[in-house]
């Protein structure tokens, strides 16, 4: 019987909450790790005070998550029932005057996609604002150390960062593993966006349900988070660019790429913009993906990694990809 007494958890977004809790209900002491100020990832969001001062709120991240699978149905069912979650909508318009519904319910935080992440962190002992910087191991023992030079050991590991910073972490160990897993594992590759966060005197112009699901350049997408419910008090817009455009402008001070993205917005901003902020994704959502839920590694010792990357992506294969982490874990220590 393999040791699995402790684990430590990378990265307290969807896919890491997720294996704490499968970790956590079979014994297994879990502490996860996140460099964030706050848990969630990108399951984020923001608030500001607007000139008014009451606060104005963004959904910065994901924007609303899809269930396909039986068993993510059951928590998000549970989330519902508790007033975490609503259905939003049934899809959404690609243009103005024009509908987009599929039968297929699109969920959102009733109170933020990030209070989603907040309830799942409840219970679990998080460490905030702890970078790893580095994974190096004995024996017996993962050692992550930290940005601030603290060390925290484990005797098995679960890396849910986009996989391009998880390799970085795993930089000594990689040259252990078959070169077709090291590979395989440089492929999984994620889009950039820009997100415009603005602040308007008064109503947007968008109709019911309160975005447009544009799917071109230079927006993407486009929300009303006051007719989302989440911004009462506010007209707030949040505003995702095209990778192309976000690429083009990776660089571009942010005060342009506002002003290009509210331009591009004009149409659906008839209320003056009062403030605006940019958020830089570097990894988004992925566009080439491992082909399974996760990757256990067990030599030189257990380490998993998932995340969105790993199966199928977005809020749901991140959620999926968590529990199959901890359960390769589990299976491995024949627990
Ligand atoms: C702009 C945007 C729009 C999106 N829209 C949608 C949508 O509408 N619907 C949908 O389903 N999905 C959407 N997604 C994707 C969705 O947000 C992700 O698929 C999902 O949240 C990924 O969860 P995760 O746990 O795999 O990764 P993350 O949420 O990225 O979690 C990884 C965590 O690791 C932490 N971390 C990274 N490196 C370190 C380190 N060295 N040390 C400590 N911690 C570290 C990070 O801080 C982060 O909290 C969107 C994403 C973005 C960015």
């Amino acid at each position: 019987m393999k040791s699995l007494d402790n684990c430590l958890i990378v990265g307290a977004g969807m896919a890491g909450l997720m294996a704490a809790h499968r970790l956590q209900a079979e014994g297994v002491k879990v502490t996860l790790l996140d460099k964030g100020r706050g848990v969630g990832g990108r399951l984020a969001t923001r608030w500001a005070d607007s000139e008014t001062g009451a606060k104005a709120y963004f959904d910065h991240g994901a924007q609303f998550f899809t269930v396909r699978d039986a068993r993510f149905q059951r928590f998000v069912n549970e989330w519902r029932n508790g007033g975490l979650v609503r259905e939003w909508s049934r899809g959404f318009p690609a243009a103005l005057h024009s509908a987009n519904d599929d039968g297929h319910p699109r969920y959102c935080g009733v109170a933020g996609m990030n209070a989603i992440a907040r309830h799942l962190a409840q219970g679990l002992d998080v460490r905030l604002s702890a970078q790893v910087k580095r994974l190096s191991h004995d024996d017996a023992l993962w050692q992550a150390e930290l940005t601030t030079g603290e060390k925290v050991a484990a005797n098995a590991l679960i890396l849910t960062p986009p996989v391009p910073q998880s390799l970085t972490l795993l930089d000594d160990v990689l040259a252990q593993w078959p070169a077709a897993t090291r590979e395989a594992l440089a492929e999984i590759a994620y889009d950039p966006c820009f997100a415009v966060l603005a602040t308007l005197a008064g109503p947007s112009g968008l109709p019911a349900p309160g975005a447009l699901q544009l799917q071109r350049e230079p927006i993407a997408w486009i929300a009303d988070n006051h007719r989302k419910g989440i911004s009462p008090d506010v007209h707030t817009l949040t505003i995702h660019a095209g990778p192309e455009f976000t690429r083009t402008h990776w660089e571009t001070p942010y005060d342009e790429v506002a002003q290009l993205l509210l331009d591009a917005a004009r149409e659906w901003t008839p209320a003056p913009v009062q403030s605006w902020q940019v958020h830089r994704w570097r990894y988004s959502q992925p566009q080439r993906l491992y082909p399974e839920p996760c990757l256990l590694m067990t030599a030189p010792l257990p380490v998993a990694l998932a995340g969105d990357g790993f199966g199928a992506a977005r809020v749901e294969g991140a959620a999926l990809s968590g529990l199959a982490a901890a359960e390769a874990l589990l299976a491995y220590a024949n627990i």
